[in-house]
């Protein structure tokens, strides 16, 4: 089986509840959709350049930790399920990256430690799209899963308390608000926050999840 690669790398994990593990990183080719604010753009086209097989992969994995991302990985949907299975296989735990405009074929979920569901609000420009599909995604979270809202502004804001109102959550994830350029000191930063804050004293696991990355290395590939 081969998979389409855009890079693989080792790194820190930058965002959410495993900041700061060691992680290889394993980009994959492909996404259909267009945030603005999307940080790789380089990973969104599918020109299958780089075709790898399982093996050649796992031979690249540095760490007991792998992060696959994209891209949407979903994108290439047999190929992850073999993957993931086959990282399983030999004990190395993953977090998956994914957009929710895929839906996740639900045998994939015990392979992997922890999804992290990116649920795009207005200033992705991808919201519309996402509410038609979000509720077959969110039906399958568990509570070791992550579900990432990028905070732009305070329409996100609302959106989001709207998205955590639906009824399809079973049980909640971690909740994290990650500030839409990824960095501190930012308006979008204080409004995470505040409302980070205020989710927990609702009851809610919420954490502030800047990209600690791009604070250490800048918006850069390969980090
Ligand atoms: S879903 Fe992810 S990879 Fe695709 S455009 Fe949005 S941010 Fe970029």
């Amino acid at each position: 089986m081969t998979l389409y690669i855009s890079e693989i790398f080792d790194s820190i994990q930058g965002e959410g509840v495993h900041s700061g593990v060691p992680m290889t990183f394993i980009r994959l080719q492909g996404c259909s959709f267009k945030c603005t604010w999307c940080d790789t753009v380089y990973a969104q086209a599918f020109d299958r350049d780089n075709g790898q097989e399982i093996q050649e992969i796992l031979a690249q994995v540095e760490h007991k930790w792998v992060c696959i991302t994209g891209g949407e990985p979903l994108s290439q949907p047999e190929g992850l399920g073999k993957l993931l299975s086959a990282l399983y296989d030999v004990g190395i735990k993953t977090t998956v990256e994914t957009s929710g405009l895929l839906p996740i074929p639900y045998w994939y979920l015990d392979y992997v430690e922890s999804w992290v569901l990116d649920v795009k609000l207005p200033s992705s420009g991808e919201y519309e799209k996402a509410m038609q599909v979000l509720e077959r995604v969110l039906y399958h979270l568990r509570e070791q899963d992550q579900v990432k809202f990028v905070i732009q502004d305070t329409e996100d804001i609302d959106t989001m308390y709207s998205v955590l109102s639906l009824p399809y959550w079973n049980p909640f994830p971690t909740i994290l608000l990650s500030p839409v350029s990824g960095y501190l000191n930012t308006s979008s930063s204080e409004l995470c926050v505040h409302h980070a804050m205020l989710l927990e004293k609702a009851g809610f696991r919420a954490r502030f999840s800047p990209q600690i990355h791009k604070a250490l290395w800048g918006n850069r590939r390969g980090v």
